[in-house]
């Protein structure tokens, strides 16, 4: 009796050992072949950077063990769970910021432990990146993207007159912004005005606000631009396709989107649910941000920095710009070229 419970032991403590090696965070860890990477996203409920985290857990598989964890947008968290990943002994970093202007400090950390660091979305101040020739940023032009949306505008505004409701060949916008500071919210905001002007297209901003990337503020924000503005609204600008649906909730209840009655609204990212809009016909436009190629770079640059290589186009496959950046393009996205970003 006692020789059989100890087998039951035996046999079920090589269950969890072999499920154990076989769970989802491949082998990596004493022995792996596969170096130790820790990430950490500024947030996990945000639209974009689930994309951009899912890529990156696909990408991982053969190359890393990437141990991804949320920083619940909050810097100090992000700080700890960095301690930990040099604790733990990560072989490289890959940062997605709460705060871009804390990237100093995580270099700080990891510099003396020679811990390379990638960062990710959120584009560190130039003084940061010279600290250190280990330190690299993964992500795309924020003013391309800001271009890209007012030009999405323009081409609309010259293919319908009717779009100046008050006649006045002005065209009257609100804008949508998402959270100050970030170059993605700084940029996209400029650049997509500088479209409209640079088209020779005269622009007046009725009202601009802040909608921290989020849809249910976008929602919100854009239900307050009406109560004030009304149809004098001609055109609906967000920094994030999150917003852009929040606004296009806030029109529907306005009357919009049926009787003939269209705004155009515009977003960035082209995610999922951004797409399902354009087919239903109420989002205009948006321009694809490449969350799968964001994240399988990261991962590959983070996994060639771990192992000591040097990071060439040939072992990451993307060009390394100014030995330091890994650019990825946007993309305009309409209804008719929609299965370019699915
Ligand atoms: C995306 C936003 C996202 C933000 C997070 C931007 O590039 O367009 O949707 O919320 O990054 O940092
Ligand atoms: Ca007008």
């Amino acid at each position: 009796m006692k020789k059989l419970t100890s087998m039951i032991l035996a046999s079920a403590l090589l269950a969890a050992v072999i499920s154990g090696c076989s769970s989802g965070k491949s082998s990596g860890g004493d022995g792996g072949k596969e170096p130790q990477v820790g990430v950490a996203i500024y947030k996990f409920d945000d639209t974009f950077m689930t994309g951009v985290r899912n890529a990156i857990t696909d990408a991982s598989k053969g190359i890393a063990t990437a141990d991804i964890v949320d920083s619940q947008n909050s810097q100090p968290t992000q700080n700890d769970k960095v301690d930990l990943f040099i604790t733990k002994g990560a072989k490289a970093l890959v940062i997605n910021p709460v705060d871009r202007t804390a990237a100093g400090v995580i270099i700080d950390k990891a510099k003396p432990k020679d811990i390379p660091v990638v960062f990710l979305n959120r584009e560190p101040l130039p003084e940061d990146m010279k600290k250190w020739d280990k330190v690299y940023y993964v992500g795309a032009k924020a003013e391309e993207s800001g271009t890209m949306s007012g030009q999405l505008i323009v081409d609309y505004w010259k293919a319908h007159p009717e779009a100046d409701k008050n006649k006045d060949g002005v065209l009257q916008y609100v804008m949508l912004k998402g959270e100050p500071g970030h170059q993605d919210a700084e940029l996209r905001t400029k650049f997509a005005i500088q479209a409209i002007e640079d088209a020779g297209i005269k622009v007046e901003k009725l009202a601009e606000d802040t909608a921290m990337w989020d849809r249910v503020k976008g929602q919100e924000k854009m239900a307050a631009f009406l109560a004030a503005h009304g149809d004098k609204i001609e055109a609906v600008f967000a920094n994030n396709d999150d917003m852009a649906l929040g606004a296009i909730e806030a029109l529907k209840a306005n009357g919009y989107f049926k009787d003939n009655k269209f705004m155009p609204v515009v977003g960035v990212d082209a995610t999922a649910p951004a797409l399902q809009a354009l087919e239903d016909g109420t989002l205009l436009g948006t321009v694809l941000n490449d969350a799968k190629n964001q994240g399988k770079a990261s991962i590959t640059l983070a996994s060639v920095l771990a192992k000591g290589e040097t990071p060439t186009k040939d072992n990451v496959g993307y060009d390394i710009t100014d030995n330091q950046y890994i650019w990825i393009s946007y993309k305009k996205i309409t209804k008719d070229n929609m299965a370019d970003a699915k």
